[in-house]
């Protein structure tokens, strides 16, 4: 009787033991590089599953599916593209999207009327209102008017304040540093006790992005343009969030050995190889940073295609509150 020939054997156990090395940093060598979390693969999984429980719910409630209003106002070119990407996702996981096309001389007393509408639509369980708004149009005023329970960007001032509080949970918590967060338990990353350090403290990622990882029992240090030693406070991260908006400002001596990476940073730089003339970059010098980190995220490809995913799962949340009549 033969048994398992040797040389599956030994390439059996060469799986389990690089499965284990990408679980645990220190079991990778000195010189391998950081494992790159693939953001374009784990957003397209994540849509997937999204895809079955809108199906899944569709069936059991007699067609209802969650719906999305996307409200643009004026003709900006990437406003319009990042409200088709939207609305295209929003098609492929089959839920539906009402649109609202405002001219730029709509009146801030309209708009909000538009937005009001949306509230008491029972098919419509998320609103997003494209940003920036024309100057004369008070962004907050307006985000201010859209319900909770409908706030699928995760902005709204009480959202962001039970995110903050122990003991509470947002409704919905902000697309891309929830992205970000996904993407770290995705590829297996401990977050328990870990020192983690946010570069930035916007309210639409670095703020949100440090009150998640404290909610995960990280302990979190904030950089921002004014802290005194970036350097030294990032060098200590096992998890290091870039949201800067600063081309690879954070260097591969800034990075502690076996830390996982996060570059939430997309800045446009002029390349004259490419086509168009320009590349994205992030806020992390990938090449260095990749020889002393355990996991790093690319850009592009990295934490860009996790914001439209957690756009959908927000909408699927409060689709499923509001069907199920858990709200
Ligand atoms: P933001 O509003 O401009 O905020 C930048 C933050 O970084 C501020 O808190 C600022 O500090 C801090 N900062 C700037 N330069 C710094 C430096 N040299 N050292 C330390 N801190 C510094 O930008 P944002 O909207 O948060 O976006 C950040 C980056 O993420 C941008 O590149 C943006 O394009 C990208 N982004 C990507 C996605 C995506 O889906 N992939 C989504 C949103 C944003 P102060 O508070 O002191 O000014």
């Amino acid at each position: 009787m033969g048994g398992i020939p040797i040389e599956k054997a030994l390439s059996a156990l060469g799986n389990v033991l690089n499965g284990l090395k990408n679980k645990i940093p220190f079991l990778k060598n000195g010189n391998e590089e950081a494992t790159i979390i693939d953001g374009k693969k784990i957003a397209a999984d994540i849509r997937l599953e999204i895809k079955a429980e809108v199906d899944a719910l569709k069936t059991k409630y007699g067609g209802r599916v969650p719906g999305l209003a996307v409200v643009i106002v004026g003709e900006r070119k990437d406003s319009q593209t990042y409200v088709r990407m939207k609305r295209k996702a929003c098609d492929e996981v089959g839920i539906h999207s009402f649109h609202s096309e405002l001219p730029e001389t709509i009146s801030e007393e309209e708009l909000i009327d538009v937005v009001k509408k949306y509230n008491e639509n029972p098919d419509c369980h998320g609103i997003l209102v494209q940003l920036p708004l024309p100057k004369h149009i008070d962004e907050e005023k307006v985000l201010g008017v859209i319900s909770l329970e409908k706030d699928v960007d995760g902005f709204h001032p009480l959202n962001i304040g039970m995110l903050a509080m122990k003991g509470h949970e947002p409704l919905f918590m902000p697309c891309t540093p929830k992205g970000s967060i996904v993407l770290l338990e995705r590829s297996g990353v401990e977050l328990k006790g870990k020192n983690a350090v946010v570069v930035g403290r916007s309210n639409i990622v670095g703020m949100p992005a440090s009150m998640m990882l404290n909610k995960k029992d990280c302990t979190v240090t904030v950089v921002h343009s004014r802290t005194k030693n970036p350097k030294e406070i990032c060098r200590q991260a096992d998890i290091l969030i870039a949201a800067a908006g600063s081309a690879k400002m954070i260097k591969g001596d800034w990075i502690k050995k076996g830390a996982a990476v996060i570059d939430v940073g997309t800045n446009s730089v002029e390349d004259k190889s490419k086509k168009s003339g320009y590349a994205l970059v992030g806020d992390v010098d990938f090449d260095e940073a990749k020889k002393r980190a355990s996991f790093i995220t690319p850009v592009p490809g990295g934490v860009g295609p996790m914001t439209i995913a957690m756009l959908l799962q927000n909408c699927l949340d409060g689709g499923k509150r509001a069907i199920e009549g858990t709200k």
